[in-house]
């Protein structure tokens, strides 16, 4: 079959090879799937599911049981007072800008400590100008890079609380940097020292490609919001939108009255149709992300092997599903990218090209087929065209499709020679 699909021997011989030496780490992304699947299991239980919950309202969405009930799912899972998930919620950005502007107020500041944000938070914030950003409505922004390390700057960060100072802002996640992904305890001890500061400091940490990746979230170690998209890992690639947020009864209440309005809060919004599919892709989530993960440590070992700077490198643990390569040149992010887009079971037949993006400071590429529009938690890869020219590969809802994407991905390198595979192997060996 990997014949009919166009990998050659050279490709599949050393990748098995590769493979073989993985079998104990693929054994620990399964356990840890294992546990995750048996903690969405308990909260749906516990929180009573029914098949009538997945009866949608519409209009108002007045008393909408199939809604509350999976937001009750949701905070019993992240272990926290209350939790928003909707499909009101249109994406990642929108719920953190949501959680942010909900809960700031003008005068107040909002303290980054894990170095610059996702690059879309830049305009919600106002780091670039931007029409609505929180700089229009008075809040301040202030940033605390992380060590060279990768670790977090102790003194910096409690050099830079103020009074004002009402958030803390924190990004498990790399997103389209090379820095280390934070692990939930590295930012539960983050945390503890910002709230031994003041602990009416607000921690908010962008969960985005980190749920499920370990036994415990960040809001077991005190985050008084974990904010994430459905078309990430919680939503298991079959939620179509939607967003959540996890976190204090106090901090969801002010989200839900952004969301909708004063007064109205939790109340309306309608879920349409959508219901089940958050219901089971968050079933699903676990596995899912096992799927993704095993993609990620795979790829790591392939390009690690030939050569290229990987993070995270091939043996280090894993806090989310991004597996980043960097190429050092253009034409490397772009085979990569067509690789992925080969291997996908929608829309293989088109060629991504680089393109600028509204959100992004850069032309982009990205390489998805996805049945969801968009969405990362399928098979997908994407790189900004700027140094240090790296790949940002993410997702895979089964672990053969991921497997198919990277061998079409390393075959399109070596078809164009970027890649010297048959000397790889006998270095390796
Ligand atoms: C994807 C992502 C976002 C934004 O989510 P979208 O759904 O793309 O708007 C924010 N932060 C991080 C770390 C992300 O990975």
């Amino acid at each position: 079959m990997y014949e009919a699909l166009g990998i050659g021997r050279p490709v599949s011989d050393f990748a098995e090879k590769i493979l073989k030496e993985l079998e104990p780490r693929f054994r620990e992304i399964d356990e840890t799937a294992e546990y995750n699947q048996l903690k969405v299991i308990r909260a749906m239980q516990e929180a009573r599911v029914s098949a009538e919950c997945f009866q949608g309202s519409s209009g108002y969405g007045y008393n909408d049981r199939g809604r509350d009930t999976l937001e009750e799912v949701y905070a019993k899972v992240f272990h926290t007072e209350a939790a928003l998930v909707r499909p009101q919620i249109t994406c990642g950005t929108h719920a953190l800008a949501l959680a942010l502007s909900a809960n700031l107020r003008p005068g107040d500041e909002l303290l980054s400590i894990s170095g610059k944000p996702y690059d879309t938070l830049e305009e919600v914030i106002g780091i670039r100008p931007s029409c609505g950003s929180l700089a229009e409505y008075g809040v301040s922004y202030a940033q605390v890079d992380l060590l060279p390390d990768g670790s977090f700057d102790y003194e910096k960060i409690r050099a830079a609380i103020r009074p004002q100072t009402r958030m803390v802002e924190i990004q498990r996640s790399k997103g389209y940097q090379t820095r280390p992904t934070l692990s939930a305890e590295q930012i539960g001890e983050a945390i503890a020292f910002v709230h031994s500061i003041n602990p009416e400091i607000i921690c908010m940490v962008d969960n985005c490609y980190g749920e499920f990746v370990q036994r415990r979230e960040p809001s077991d170690f005190g985050a008084d919001m974990v904010v994430g998209s459905l078309i990430k890992n919680p939503g298991g690639g079959l939620a179509p939108i939607g967003g959540y947020i996890a976190g204090s009864a106090a901090c969801i209440e002010r989200a839900a009255c952004r969301l909708t309005s004063p007064g109205l809060g939790r109340e309306v919004g309608a879920s349409l149709g959508v219901l089940q599919s958050f219901y089971q892709g968050l079933f699903l989530a676990p596995t899912v992300t096992a799927a993704a993960l095993k993609g990620a440590v795979f790829a790591a070992n392939i390009y690690e092997r030939l050569g290229f700077h990987v993070v995270p490198n091939a043996s280090e643990p894993r806090y989310d599903i991004i597996q980043a390569v960097e190429f050092g040149f253009p034409e490397g992010v772009i085979a990569f990218c067509e690789g992925i887009q080969a291997a996908a079971p929608v829309d293989s037949y088109v060629t991504p090209e680089p393109w600028a993006m509204p959100g992004y400071d850069s032309d982009v590429i990205m390489a998805a087929g996805a049945f969801v529009q968009g969405s990362s938690i399928e098979l997908s890869a994407d790189g900004p065209i700027k140094p240090p020219y790296a790949v940002y590969f993410q997702g895979g809802l089964t672990w053969p499709h991921a497997k198919l994407g990277i061998l079409k991905s390393l075959q399109r390198l070596y078809e164009k020679g970027y890649v010297r595979l048959e000397q790889s192997v006998s270095d390796a060996l």
